[in-house]
This record gives C-alpha cells, structure tokens and sequence, in this order.
C-alpha cells in the first residue's frame, strides 16, 4: 500500500474503479493504454485467478482502477478503446489457438504475429 500525503484533497487519491474487464487480458490492455497516456493505473483481481485454481483463466473477472482525479481523463482514453474493440473483431493465435484481443498485434502468449 502506498503511504499517501494528502493534506485537502484526499478524496482525489484514492483508487476508483475505470473499468470492470472480462478477464486478465482486456484488463492488461486497457491497463497499458492508460499508462501509455501518463496515468497511473492498477488492476484489482488479478489474484484471484492463483486463488481459484479450477477457474479458467478467462473467467476471471478483473478491475483496472485509477485515481479519483485521473477518472474523466482515462475514460476519455477508454472510449476510444472501446470504439476500436467493437470495429475490430478479436483473433484466434494460429500457432497456439489462444484467443487474442483485437488491439493485439501479437499473440499475447506466444507473440506470434497476426496475421489479417
Ligand atoms: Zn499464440
């Protein structure tokens, strides 16, 4: 836990939950977008899956959070994601079968690259 000096303005530092993902990997993406962009960023749940062993890795569901005061500017970021996520369909690894978020140029688990 980080050990915060915030002398009038707490409430701007603490962590609010961006976005609820599907699992690990959307909430690594989204994660990477927001950090690409200055802000900072932590995902929530990611334990979970070591936690429950019998539970698919994909099923796992995963919050990435940020600060209260970075809240409107990384939703403007995530509306953009969201935009490409629904224009690009996601892809299936053609050396591994492991499902692919469309943002991926890479297989996330072998870096295979896509192929369109
Ligand atoms: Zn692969």
């Amino acid at each position: 836990m980080q050990n915060i000096n915030t002398e009038n303005s707490h409430n701007a530092f603490h962590w609010i939950t961006l976005y609820k993902a599907d699992n690990n990997l959307e909430a690594n993406i989204v994660k990477g977008l927001i950090l690409s962009a200055g802000i900072e960023c932590q995902i929530q749940g990611e334990m979970l899956q070591g936690a429950l062993g019998e539970i698919p890795f994909e099923q796992t569901q995963v919050s990435v959070q940020v600060y209260a005061i970075k809240e409107r500017h990384a939703r403007e970021i995530l509306v953009n994601y969201q935009q490409v996520k629904q224009s690009a369909p996601d892809w299936v690894c053609p050396n591994c079968n492991e499902h692919n978020g469309s943002t991926f140029d890479f297989c996330w688990s072998c870096e295979t690259l896509k192929n369109d």
